[in-house]
């Protein structure tokens, strides 16, 4: 884990989010939720690929 850019999609502003790394025993879950700084909005971060949900390709 570690520092993630991602792209705002409500204000297209680069928001800086730090991904904290799951904790052992923790239900694994594939998508983090970020409070963003942009939009103070939650959105959703797949951990795998580090996409916004609903991101376009
Ligand atoms: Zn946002």
């Amino acid at each position: 884990m570690g520092n993630l850019i991602f792209k705002c999609p409500r204000t297209g502003m680069n928001v800086q989010h730090w991904l904290e790394e799951p904790k052992p025993g923790d239900p694994a879950c594939a998508y983090e939720t970020v409070v963003c700084k942009a939009c103070t909005r939650l959105h959703f971060i797949n951990r795998d690929t580090r996409k916004l949900l609903g991101e376009r390709e």
